[in-house]
């Protein structure tokens, strides 16, 4: 990685110092309130302990839900406060702003080994303004800055990016592996190296596409965005998903692929049904057979087969996008075969996008993969090869 991460510090100058960690504490909570899961929480536990450990006064920060700029009672990081007690077995400080007066206050009561959580920091508009002022202020709080939030490494914000203008920038341990893992294994990956692409829309997608057809040996493509490479081929959907607007550039990437030598893989049957819901009649159809009424909500059996070869001969796959409606279980069989056959495959496989992680969790198999990204939006970037404003701030090694 050509950026500097808190490996890069000597240990020794960690002793005592005020380091500002901008962690991805964005949970899901209920109604009442309460964390449903902890898994962010979870993966930033790396960092905050080896800051611990080494003696530093740690300051959190973190943005929960869409608060816009104002204070929301409900999206207030205090029952985060708490979890992330109980995880690390240690009391966590928690102050009710950002910057200011008690912010500042609060910094001054640690002690070398401990922590402290600022409030929601989107409680702020600055934030999302990225204003320099409010990034100073909150600079101000530190010696040192570390960046563990790769899930917000793609927005440039006070507490990602501008922040790291006042502060030595660092990035975290997370960061720095969701930065080797999407860089350099599927940059230099082994071969055969297989992209596997679903989800609603070919829209979202397009960069994501066009970078892996430079990269991969083949190319699977199920889930909603299929049926906008059938039509383009001169076949009916029915009332699958389509996107129109999509059809001239579906068809370059069929013909780049053919170019560049990438097996570009389409679906070869369907499950189908008058309407995406639970417990519907569905019916299996070949690809080019979808009847005019009705809606391709799955891949069919012959598809998971044909997938299944292509996944087990495999050295690397990247997985991004669900194969089907996978949230209603009448559709979700083919989203769940696929994982568990990624999950048995020896490759290296690298799972990104926020309703992909909910679909391998749904087919229980998350510790067989071998990394699951913890960005939605950021990973799709990062592959894309866009710069991240989060991680061009940090120092360069
Ligand atoms: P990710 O968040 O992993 O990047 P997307 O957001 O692109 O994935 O796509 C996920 C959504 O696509 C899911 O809500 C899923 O239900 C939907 N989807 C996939 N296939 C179909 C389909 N055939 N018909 C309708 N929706 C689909
Ligand atoms: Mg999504």
């Amino acid at each position: 990685m050509n950026k500097k991460s808190i490996r890069d510090i000597p240990q020794a100058e960690l002793k005592g110092k005020r380091v500002l960690v901008r962690v991805d504490f964005n949970v899901p909570l209920d109604e009442n309130g309460k964390i449903t899961d902890d898994i962010r929480i979870v993966r930033s536990l790396p960092t905050i302990r080896y800051l611990i450990e080494n003696g530093a006064r740690v300051i959190l920060v973190s943005h929960l839900g869409r608060p816009k700029g104002k204070v929301k009672k409900e999206l207030k990081m205090d029952p985060v406060a708490k979890r992330l007690g109980e995880l690390i077995g240690k009391p966590v400080l928690k102050v009710d702003e950002c910057i200011g007066e008690k912010a500042e206050q609060a910094v001054k009561q640690l002690g070398e080994g401990d922590l402290l959580l600022l409030e929601n920091i989107r409680f702020y508009p600055q934030e999302e303004q990225n204003d320099p002022d409010f990034a100073k202020a909150l600079a101000r709080l530190a010696d040192l800055y570390v960046n563990d939030a790769f899930a917000t490494a793609h927005r440039a914000h006070a507490s990602t990016e501008g922040v790291a203008k006042f502060l030595p920038a660092y990035a975290g341990f997370l960061m720095e592996k969701e930065l080797e893992i999407l860089g350099e294994k599927l940059n230099t990956p082994a071969r055969p190296f297989l992209a596997i692409l679903g989800g609603a829309k070919v829209s979202s997608k397009i960069g994501v596409i066009r970078k892996l057809l430079e990269k991969v040996n083949a190319l699977l493509i199920g889930g909603g965005m299929s049926y906008t490479f059938i039509k383009v081929q001169g076949y009916e959907v029915g009332k699958s998903l389509l996107e129109e607007s999509m059809l001239e550039e579906a068809k370059k990437i069929l013909e780049t692929a053919e170019e560049k030598g990438v097996e570009l893989v389409l679906p070869d049957d369907f499950v189908v049904a008058s309407e995406g819901a639970e417990g519907v009649p569905t019916q299996i159809v070949d690809w080019n057979k979808i009847p005019p009424n009705m809606a391709g909500f799955d891949i069919g059996p012959k598809t998971i087969d044909k997938f299944g070869k292509y996944i087990a001969e495999a050295k690397t796959i990247f997985w991004n996008g669900p194969l089907g409606l996978f949230e209603v279980d009448t559709f979700s069989r083919g989203t769940v075969e696929i994982a568990r056959k990624v999950a048995q495959s020896q490759a290296v496989s690298i799972v990104g996008g926020g309703d992909t992680a909910a679909a391998i969790k749904k087919a229980g198999v998350e510790d067989a993969v071998t990394h699951i990204s913890t960005g939605g939006g950021a990973s799709l970037e990062f592959v894309e090869g866009r710069v991240l404003p989060g991680v061009a701030a940090l120092l360069d090694k």
